[in-house]
């Protein structure tokens, strides 16, 4: 029986990680499920699954929860705060630990699951663009077993030569091909991208994700980090990483090889096959997934992406390019303009905008040797773009 620790368990990732759990109960037990707030969410998960811990990173939502476990009678034990959410990624009892956080609030217990040495099922990209190579240490010096649950990477992790371990150079290959919906936006005209609102924003074509990767997906920002998530992932220059538009998500990545072979991995665009495929790597488990019928498909199609319309992805080469902090740079302004953007106080291309000026102006030669050197320019560049919103008499000179 394996052990898991879930975080952001009452997320997209999270409530797709305990579907599959729910038809593997002979193999996964749930050990803890964490998340941010929502005391509704994690009480009915406490409720189905009665973890030995439930996290809450909010203080007050975590005594919330702690009431109505009691009032329920159940065994589960409520902790607060990023010491709750730490303590589970590193309890000894833990097998796995699927990191679903959303956003830089995911970087700690992250890290220190991958010092604890766990089988650690990566969906949280945001750790890996931030701290790329901290993290990659702390996956090293744990001797971690690192599967990421980002469908592209998942796709070329299962592409790649037999034996391949994640952090390493893989032998003869040549090129990484990210495949990329292109998001609800695609079609748009410039002057069309102006008007869009948060609703347009959050209604992908082909995945049902949380707002944040939503508008990530929107922007094309979402494949901005997802490079710099390969990057890290694979040993890979971005310099050997491409960008294939790619409408239908059918097709989920590619690796190149030098003998001109492209390997790939395809199915339905649904998370829980490269949820599954993390937990249980190498074999395999049964997923309630819809199974890919290419005749009925018919076509995929394929287009290169318009960097011009989507600067996002522009910027997030930029930033690896630098080095340094502007990763880091570059993953604290976009979260703040996102989240601005969905609080309607922001127009759409107002995202690109401020993630331009924050790598511009934030210092991104500075060092970050541990985390804290981390956090410190994760907070200035937020505190940064907070003023940059702010100083605008109006919302709408942003664009
Ligand atoms: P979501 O918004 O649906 O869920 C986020 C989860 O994180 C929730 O459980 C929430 O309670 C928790 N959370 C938020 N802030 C927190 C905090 N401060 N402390 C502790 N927990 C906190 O997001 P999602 O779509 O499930 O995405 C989760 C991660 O997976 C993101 O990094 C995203 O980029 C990545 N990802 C998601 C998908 C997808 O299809 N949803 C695909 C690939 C990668
Ligand atoms: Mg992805």
């Amino acid at each position: 029986m394996q052990k898991i620790t879930l975080l952001g368990a009452t997320g997209s990732i999270g409530t797709s990680t305990l579907d599959i759990l729910s038809n593997h109960i002979d193999k996964y037990q749930l050990f803890s499920a964490c998340a941010n707030a929502d005391v509704e969410g994690l009480l009915k998960i406490c409720l189905a699954w009665e973890p030995r811990y439930a996290v809450m990173a909010n203080v007050e939502a975590a005594e919330r929860l702690q009431s109505k476990v009691r009032a329920a009678g159940l065994s589960t034990e409520v902790l607060a705060g990023e010491d709750g959410l730490v303590m589970v990624s590193e309890h000894p009892e833990v097998d796995i630990v699927v990191a679903a956080i959303v956003g830089a609030a995911g970087l700690v217990p992250t890290i220190a699951a991958a010092r604890a040495g766990k089988r650690l099922c990566l969906a949280n990209k945001e750790t890996l663009v931030m701290a790329g190579q901290l993290f990659m240490h702390a996956v090293e010096e744990g001797n971690a077993t690192l599967i990421p649950v980002d469908s592209e990477h998942s796709a070329l992790f299962q592409s790649m030569p037999p034996g391949y371990r994640t952090g390493k150079t893989p032998v003869g290959v040549e090129k990484l091909i990210l495949t990329a919906s292109g998001g609800p936006f695609r079609q748009y005209s410039l002057e069309q991208l102006k008007q869009v609102t948060p609703a347009q924003a959050i209604a992908h074509p082909n995945w049902n994700m949380g707002p944040k990767i939503s508008v990530d997906s929107a922007t094309m920002m979402n494949k901005g980090l997802e490079i710099i998530e390969a990057h890290w992932l694979f040993h890979m220059p971005c310099s050997k990483i491409d960008v294939l538009i790619h409408p239908q998500s059918i097709i989920h990545s590619l690796v190149e090889y030098s003998d001109g072979s492209q390997v790939s991995q395809l199915g339905t665009p649904d998370m829980r096959t490269p949820i599954a495929c993390a937990l249980s790597w190498p074999d395999r488990i049964t997923t309630n997934v819809k199974k890919l019928d290419l005749a009925q498909l018919g076509q995929l199609t394929f287009f290169a992406p318009d960097l011009k319309l989507f600067p996002c992805l522009q910027l997030a080469f930029q930033a690896i390019e630098m080095g340094g902090a502007a990763p880091a740079i570059l993953n604290a302004a976009n979260e703040v303009a996102v989240a601005t953007f969905l609080e309607g106080k922001i127009p759409f291309l107002a995202i690109p905008k401020l993630i331009e000026d924050a790598l511009t102006k934030m210092p991104s030669s500075s060092s970050i040797a541990t985390v804290p050197d981390l956090l410190i320019i994760d907070r200035q560049t937020r505190d940064h773009v907070k003023r940059q919103i702010s100083n605008f008499e109006s919302a709408t000179t942003l664009i």
